[in-house]
């Protein structure tokens, strides 16, 4: 189902009203981790002027310490929602668990499956009876195959809405958080039909290299990207360091639209 050969046209999601795919580019943007409604308010309306079309957040946080922040649970679904929803900005947040897929899928336009969670073929196979379109991370491990196949779990399950996501895979390299697959767009754009994004933020975990990733991605053909922004890193609930102020987001965001326009 997720085969470019088989279904040559090139399928375009439709994120409550937001087009990704075919042209259309998907700009992602927030905070990693929901937090007060306040910040998520200044953050959505910052994350709209400077042009993003999507707002993300996470209320369910796979950490790596069991002892870390775990997100805000359904308290953080309504205040992702208000936010983005006060701008116009239809809302984007990770599901963890097989058994919130139904309450996720009340407050969020888009259901994101994360890194961690690829091969959750339980968490798969529920998102794929979901009517909320998913947006599927490559897991840090995973080949192309692996991330297609995963991919079709959900498609096969009914659900026709997948925006597949480079966000970086393990390297030896500790110079950046992961390793940015760049030409994993290309090859995706093979391979498939579906719309393929890149998050540049999980993929170098550094601000300064954020941009020129972006740009890459988008120079290969991304058909949207994904950034996290904060207006105080340093008191961020997650993933601080890597985030971009909403200045730094505003001017990157200039620099995506003039490169999409020379493509
Ligand atoms: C996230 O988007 O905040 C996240 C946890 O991403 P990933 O699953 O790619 O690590
Ligand atoms: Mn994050």
């Amino acid at each position: 189902l997720a085969s470019l050969e088989a279904h040559p046209q090139r399928s375009v999601v439709d994120v409550s009203g937001v087009l990704v795919g075919g042209g259309n580019l998907g700009m992602i943007a927030g905070p990693c981790s929901v937090e007060e409604p306040e910040r998520m308010d200044r953050l959505a309306k910052s994350a709209r002027e400077s042009g993003a079309n999507l707002f993300r957040g996470g209320a369910y946080k796979p950490r790596t310490s069991p002892y870390a922040f775990q997100g805000l649970g359904v308290e953080g679904l309504k205040i992702l929602k208000e936010a983005g929803h006060r701008y116009g900005l239809p809302v984007v947040t990770e599901v963890t668990d097989p058994r919130n897929v139904e309450i996720v899928s009340e407050y969020a336009d888009m259901l994101q499956v994360g890194a961690r969670n690829m091969q959750n073929f339980v968490l798969l196979t529920e998102v794929g009876k979901s009517s909320r379109p998913v947006l599927l991370k490559r897991g840090m491990s995973a080949t192309i195959q692996d991330l297609l196949m995963s991919a079709e779990y959900i498609l096969s399950q009914g659900n026709p809405n997948v925006v597949l996501c480079e966000r970086g895979i393990k390297s030896f390299d500790p110079s950046t958080r992961n390793l940015f697959d760049v030409a994993a767009v290309p090859v995706l754009a093979g391979l498939t039909h579906l719309p393929v994004i890149v998050d540049p933020s999980h993929a170098t975990g550094r601000p300064d290299l954020i941009p020129a990733c972006a740009l890459a991605g988008l120079a290969a053909g991304a058909d949207g990207v994904h950034i996290e922004i904060h207006d105080e890193p340093e008191v961020a609930k997650s993933d601080g360091p890597q985030a971009l102020l909403p200045e730094q987001y505003q001017e990157l965001a200039g620099r995506m639209r003039k490169m999409a326009e020379l493509l």
